[in-house]
């Protein structure tokens, strides 16, 4: 198995990181812990989790398995997290974590789900980055890292607002959004930080629908995981990709596509990107053009959305918004919207952004018609 130093952390730590939140059984505790122990025998040390994952049960499985990984005497580095916004939230929670992982210590414990350019300075008014201070100087947590969705410059100005204390960055980033987050990853790359990426798959997406993404898979690769995992791995200043197992067959193709790995040269990366941006162009590319909406309202992740709905439904679109985007209120957020039309002038696709938002805006109606009708 490949392994890299994690940033200046000194922790050295396998190239292909677990992904706690796709377990296909997490009711069969014991099963899913042996699939974590599987994967560490295979080569993998890092391991990331959080509450939540998997109807909460993540952490009680990857508890389950270092009870045995503790035993082979081996090193590994667990990652968990919090979005709790208050000190006490923040130690409650770090506790808990502690106590169903089975660990005196978290390696990695991240400031989970920055996802508005305001969210890390709301939470730090708070005072939880004194109480993540606080909780490595006390031993409970070795390095102090955060997990964000944030796009362009706002991951600089979030890193510059965590005060010099992040360690390790958590990032979504994968072949199809990485001109949009890779600037993140050089500015966390130039504080000597630690990066894994999340999503790497494109949350499940890229692998869900192999007959719409086989023509991207690169000359050499043998199959759309390879593909994505090739890229990540190959993108300078990333040290671990995330890969959500779902069992150990999952576990078997990833650790062997790792092992043959081979980095792709920058032309190479940039060709990839290209491509799978220019093969679909009814979707959004996400590059970004329109971002200066004059209303804040934000027409990137309403499109990376959109995306998922061409694929899967339009309601998955308004789901995404919900629970990736923490933007509840889709109706509302589409309602500031002027149609002055800025943002379709701008757009590099010449998408009908405006009527996207109104399908949204329909299923979002249709959806609440259903649900009175059933109420
Ligand atoms: S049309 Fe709506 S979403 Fe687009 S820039 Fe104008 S106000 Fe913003
Ligand atoms: S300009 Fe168009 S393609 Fe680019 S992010 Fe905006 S909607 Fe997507």
């Amino acid at each position: 198995m490949l392994s890299t130093e994690f940033g200046n952390t000194g922790a050295r730590v396998s190239r292909l990181g677990f992904g706690g939140m796709r377990f296909e059984a997490p009711e069969k505790t014991e099963e899913m812990a042996a699939v974590v122990k599987h994967a560490f025998d295979a080569g993998i040390t890092y391991f990331d989790t959080a509450p939540a994952y998997c109807d909460d049960k993540s952490e009680i499985i990857f508890g389950t398995a270092i009870q045995e990984i503790k035993k082979t005497g081996r090193p590994f580095y667990v990652s968990s997290k919090t979005m709790e916004a208050t000190p006490d939230g923040v130690r409650r929670h770090c506790e808990r974590s502690l106590e169903r992982l089975h660990l005196d210590a978290i390696d990695f414990y991240h400031v989970w789900c920055l996802v508005q350019p305001e969210d890390l300075s709301k939470r730090k008014a708070q005072g939880i980055l004194k109480v993540f201070r606080d909780l490595k100087e006390e031993g409970l947590v070795r390095h102090i890292s955060v997990s964000t969705h944030l796009e362009h410059g706002h991951i600089e100005a979030m890193l510059d607002e965590g005060e010099g204390l992040f360690e390790s960055m958590l990032l979504g980033l994968n072949i199809q959004n990485y001109h949009l987050r890779y600037a993140g990853v050089q500015a966390a790359a130039k504080r000597g930080m630690g990066v894994v990426t999340m999503n790497t798959l494109g949350g499940g997406i890229l692998m869900d629908y192999p007959d719409r993404y086989r023509q991207i898979i690169q000359p050499g690769d043998a199959s759309i995981l390879e593909t994505a995992l090739r890229f990540n791995l190959s993108l300078p200043g990333i040290a671990v990709a995330l890969v959500g197992f779902r069992n150990s067959k999952d576990v078997d193709e990833a650790v062997e596509v790792v092992n043959r790995f081979k980095a792709l040269s920058a032309s190479e990366i940039s060709a990839a990107s290209d491509q799978l941006r220019s093969l679909y162009q009814e979707f959004c590319t996400q590059c970004g053009y329109c971002s200066d909406c004059p209303q804040d309202i934000p027409v990137v992740r309403l499109m990376e959305a959109y995306n998922r709905g061409m694929i899967k439904g339009v309601d998955i679109a308004l789901e995404h918004m919900h629970y990736h985007w923490n933007s509840t209120d889709v109706p509302a957020l589409l309602a500031a919207c002027t149609q002055c039309r800025a943002c379709e002038e701008e757009c590099t696709q010449q998408l009908p952004i405006l009527a996207r938002f109104e399908e949204m805006k329909n299923a979002y109606a249709a959806r609440e018609n259903k649900k009175s009708l059933k109420g």
